[in-house]
C-alpha cells in the first residue's frame, strides 16, 4: 500500500519513543504505535521542552490564557518559562523546513505538543482542548503537513488514513 523508495520522515514527540525526557525523568513510550509506524516511515525525535534548554527533571507546567495569549507557567513556583521555547521555536522550525518532514506525530496533553487535548488555565476556569505552543507553530509554519495526536494512531484505520497522507505529501 505504501511504495516509495525510501521511507518518508515524519517527527515524533521524543517521549513517546521511549526517550526520558518528561518533567518527571520518565517517559511514554508507545510500543505498538511506535513499532506499526516504523514499519513506514522514519521517525525524527524531537522534544521542544529538550532541546529548548529545560532541564531534567523539571516543574510541571500549563497553559495559562493571559490577556488572549497562552503563557507556559510552572504550577509550584509560578515562572512564566514561556520564552524559553518560543525563542527555541523558530530556528528549530526552519532546520525543520529543510529536512523534508512528511508529517508529525504529537504527544497529547503537553503544553508543548498537544494538538487539541492540553490543560489551559483561563481565569477561574480549566479547559482541556488547548495546542501546546510548539504543536501551535508547527502546525502554522506546515499548514500542509498531516499531524495527530498519537491517541488516534492506536486505531488502525486512523492509522492507516495518517499514513496515506504522509505518503501523499511525501509523493509531491
Ligand atoms: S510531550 Fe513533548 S515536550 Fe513533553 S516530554 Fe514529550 S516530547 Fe518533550
Amino acid at each position: 500500500m505504501f511504495l516509495l523508495k525510501t521511507k518518508p520522515i515524519i517527527g515524533i514527540s521524543s517521549c513517546l519513543l521511549g526517550e526520558n525526557v518528561r518533567y518527571n525523568s520518565e517517559n511514554k513510550f508507545d510500543k505498538c504505535l511506535v513499532e506499526e509506524m516504523s514499519k513506514h516511515v522514519t521517525l525524527l525525535s524531537l522534544c521542544p521542552e529538550m532541546e529548548s534548554g529545560m532541564t531534567v527533571p523539571r516543574e510541571p507546567m500549563d497553559l495559562f490564557c493571559v490577556d488572549g495569549v497562552y503563557r507556559m507557567i510552572t504550577l509550584k513556583s509560578h515562572c512564566d518559562v514561556t520564552s524559553t521555547v518560543t525563542e527555541w521555536i523558530e530556528d528549530r522550525l526552519q532546520e525543520l523546513s529543510k529536512v523534508g518532514l512528511c508529517g508529525f506525530v504529537f504527544k497529547a496533553k503537553s503544553p508543548s505538543c498537544a494538538l487539541n487535548s492540553t490543560r489551559v488555565h483561563s481565569g477561574s476556569e480549566i479547559y482541556s482542548n488547548g495546542r501546546g505552543l510548539f504543536a501551535e507553530a508547527f502546525v502554522e509554519r506546515f499548514p500542509l503537513l498531516p499531524v495527530e495526536e498519537e491517541g488516534r494512531l492506536q486505531s488502525d484505520v486512523c492509522r492507516n488514513d495518517f499514513l496515506e497522507k504522509v505518503f501523499r505529501v511525501c509523493r509531491h
